[in-house]
């Protein structure tokens, strides 16, 4: 089975029936899912999509070998009319369930998907990356809707005249409508921030809280990764000051745009995820503050108060290390769930090595060298559990970037224990 063509059938029958998935497409795609790796393709397929009434959900998840098909949220929910008069409304729902923690995690993932109909979708402060039935880029939003960012489509020849912008005529407004085109959100997302800038902030870094995404253009920078996620006001500063962590806000570099939109894109992705796990801080320190236990003469302290709370042992570890200011849990995560996020999704064909690189993820997956032990088990979980769910064909192709990604320093907790180092010393899967 093919990834495309299981995409195609579905499209036509989304085309031809209102916009969902009817019984005779079911049972085409499932008389041709033989393998457990197919089902599971087809589970994770039809996770985006709305069946006709007539479909019998149950009996399908069944045949699959799973209990019920998840259903995303947002799916089939009407945002307008474009201006033809036709309804746009949600055709499919890349998020997790219940959608991304922030803006830019889901902005990324929409526009790594390479889709001229993606968008992105804000309901309760809750983000969706999504992709509507027809463009919505001059659409009329409807009543009530929630809030959506139509991105359009990408085109290498305008992404590399826009970037020859901002050389020839430079400045706030060339690379606000860069960053803009790289993420497929309206330009008023972007908060530029130049050493003009930083000068008159006092020498801070004076970053805007999300969904702003931080733009620095000037030349006190220049970090390995091209991004980096700290407190709104002064990203340089400590995300945790005497103990409290600060809110925080997403800073890409000048340089993450310089080499290809896939690498930028995939950078914006990786900040959101550490964005995500600053903001589940600043909840638990909101948390701590409401309860008796940081009250009174004998105050518990954070991270003592934390180690108590019932969360699953990988993210009491990444909690806890982070309001100590580590930082190797946090990136062991974010450098791992960029990879499995973007591995050969961005559809858009690279000029560069560079963007080559940056499609299959090797270039951007620099791994801490000690993270915690649950988090290291968690990290190596997630990507086998992508592992699990492609087509042989894409996990050779795994397989290769993670084999040739093990003279890398740092790279041994990943790669060389655990069930990643069990799945390389297999044969290669055979078939398409
Ligand atoms: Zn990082």
């Amino acid at each position: 089975m093919d990834i495309r063509n299981i995409r195609n059938s579905v499209e036509i029958s989304l085309h031809n029936n209102a916009g969902k998935v009817d019984q005779a497409t079911v049972d085409e795609l499932v008389g041709q899912a033989t393998t457990a790796a197919d089902k599971k393709m087809l589970v994770e397929e039809f996770s985006r999509d709305k069946f006709d009434s007539g479909v019998d959900t149950k009996a399908l998840a069944k045949s699959l070998g799973v209990k019920s098909l998840d259903t995303k949220e947002m799916v089939d929910v009407v945002m307008g009319t474009d201006p033809s008069g036709a309804q746009v409304r949600v055709s499919h729902d890349f998020s997790p369930k219940g959608g991304f923690d922030n803006y830019a995690k889901a902005a990324a993932t929409a526009r790594i998907f390479g889709s001229d109909k993606a968008a992105v979708v804000e309901k309760n402060h809750r983000y969706y990356a999504v992709e509507t039935n027809v463009s919505a880029e001059k659409m009329i939003p409807a009543k009530d809707a929630p809030t959506l960012d139509a991105s359009g489509g990408l085109t290498l020849r305008q992404y590399d005249k826009l970037l020859e912008n901002t050389k020839t005529v430079g400045g706030k407004d060339a690379w606000a409508d860069l960053a803009a085109y790289t993420y497929g959100v309206p330009k008023d997302k972007i908060n530029v921030i130049t050493d003009v800038d930083v000068e008159k902030a006092g020498g801070k870094l004076p970053a805007k809280a999300p969904p702003a995404i931080n733009i620095y253009i000037g030349t006190q920078l220049k970090g390995d990764e091209s991004g980096m996620t700290g407190p709104i006001g002064d990203a340089r500063g400590a995300n945790i000051v005497k103990g409290v962590p600060q809110a925080a806000a997403v800073v890409i570099e000048a340089d993450a745009f310089t080499k290809d939109p896939a690498r930028a894109q995939k950078i914006l992705f990786h900040e959101g995820t550490h964005l995500e796990h600053n903001d589940r801080l600043v909840d638990l320190y909101d948390k701590y503050k409401q309860d008796k236990a940081s009250k009174g003469k004998h105050p518990i302290p954070f991270e003592g108060w934390i180690s108590k709370q019932k969360l699953p042992a990988a993210e009491k570890q990444l909690m806890m290390d982070l309001s100590e200011g580590k930082t190797a849990d946090t990136e062991a995560l974010a450098h791992v769930e960029s990879f499995v996020a973007s591995f050969n999704k961005w559809t858009v064909a690279s000029s560069t090595t560079a963007g080559r690189q940056a499609q299959e993820g090797s270039d951007l997956l620099v791994l801490p060298k000690n993270p915690d032990k649950a988090v290291a088990k968690l990290a190596q979980d997630e990507l086998m559990e992508f592992y699990n769910s492609m087509p042989p064909s894409t996990q050779r192709s795994i397989r290769k970037t993670l084999e040739a990604m093990k003279s890398v320093e740092g790279t041994d907790w990943l790669l060389k224990q655990g069930p990643v180092a069990d799945m390389l010393a297999t044969a290669e899967p055979k078939g398409w």
